[in-house]
């Protein structure tokens, strides 16, 4: 089985966007708010929005199941306030529930958190609880900067954090780090913002003892780490300034990459740095990066093709990587494949 760790509801209908302008519309003119009930999106209308595209190219690539949750560029934690996101939250993961149970197979969601700049992460505990009692999903994502590229909250590592990761290791529930739109005019939102915010993540750990406090704490670091593998031995040499252990004991039984480097020697780079335990096969597809690689005349995203093609991974390590890796970092998966005799 291949498992893509790595997907987003970006081709949602747009009765969404439409119905999230009108909430924006509503943040100055309290009128135009609009009910949560006046978005209406029948299960024909979603049902249309995968097959003929995520759904479409995981079986032309083959990819057989996707961790899916909300578009990460929609989630800009930054607009309105706590009650903004929290409702949006909730509509954009009762979505994602929604797909999960047309297409049990081929979907399975993460939760978006209604996260607020200055809010108290606290507050996000009872979606995250509902999308996991209620939906099944089996994991989240946590917003570094819910600011948008202005990075006003504290570090991961600081205790302002704490209560989600307090879910996190009573749900046994990894959370992939992602940031949201980019409202800084100097971070292009995915050729800079999410990448930097990759590596700021990592980096946050290093310097921390986080993973002390909870030691059964995952995070999965999405588009290939950021600069983390090709500055590998920065890294290591940082750590060791500072006197913490040797990275694969400080933060590699915690810290996992995903696969969304689009090109071969990205990739090769990867599976040669950075151990095969802490690789999982992603795509972001459908994403950021659409168009065809004139280089090599297939989807930059098709990510599928450079694990196949490098030869820095056997064919148990490659298990892993599609399969293994997944199941072990996200327990709720495994149990729900398990239900299912996979
Ligand atoms: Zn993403």
């Amino acid at each position: 089985m291949i498992i893509d760790c790595h997907g987003h509801y970006t081709t949602a209908p747009k009765a969404l966007e439409d119905w999230r302008n009108r909430q924006i519309a509503g943040l100055k003119d309290a009128s135009l708010t609009p009910k949560v009930s006046a978005l209406k999106i029948s299960d024909d209308e979603l049902r249309q929005s995968i097959a003929a595209n995520q759904l479409q190219k995981m079986q032309e690539r083959g990819a057989d199941l996707t961790i899916f949750s909300p578009r990460a560029s929609f989630m800009a934690h930054h607009i309105g306030d706590f009650n903004t996101s929290s409702t949006w939250a909730s509509i954009c993961n009762e979505l994602c529930h929604r797909v999960a149970k047309l297409f049990p197979d081929h979907f399975i969601g993460a939760a978006m958190l209604p996260q607020s700049p200055g809010v108290d992460p606290r507050t996000c505990i009872p979606e995250l609880e509902r999308c996991v009692k209620e939906y099944g999903f089996v994991g989240i994502n946590l917003n570094p900067d819910p600011s948008g590229g202005h990075w006003t909250s504290p570090p991961l590592s600081d205790r302002h954090w704490y209560p989600i990761y307090e879910k996190m290791a009573e749900y046994d529930i990894p959370a992939m780090i992602h940031v949201s739109t980019s409202c800084n005019a100097c971070f292009h939102t995915t050729g800079a913002h999410y990448l930097n915010a990759d590596t700021t993540a990592f980096m946050q750990c290093l310097t921390s003892d986080l993973f002390k406090d909870f030691p059964t704490l995952k995070f999965v670091i999405p588009h290939g780490g950021g600069a983390v593998p090709y500055h590998w031995g920065r890294f290591r040499g940082l750590a060791q300034e500072l006197k913490k252990p040797l990275l694969k004991d400080h933060l590699l039984n915690n810290i996992f990459f995903d696969t969304c480097v689009y090109h071969q020697p990205g990739i090769d780079l990867l599976t040669k740095v950075i151990p095969v335990d802490n690789i999982l096969f992603a795509s972001e597809m459908i994403g950021a990066v659409r168009g065809i690689d004139p280089e090599t005349g297939f989807n930059y995203d098709d990510t599928k093709r450079y694990i196949e093609a490098t030869q820095n991974l056997s064919a148990a390590d490659r298990h892993k990587v599609y399969e293994g890796n997944a199941r072990r970092v996200y327990p709720r998966l495994d149990a729900a494949l398990k239900v299912k005799g996979k």
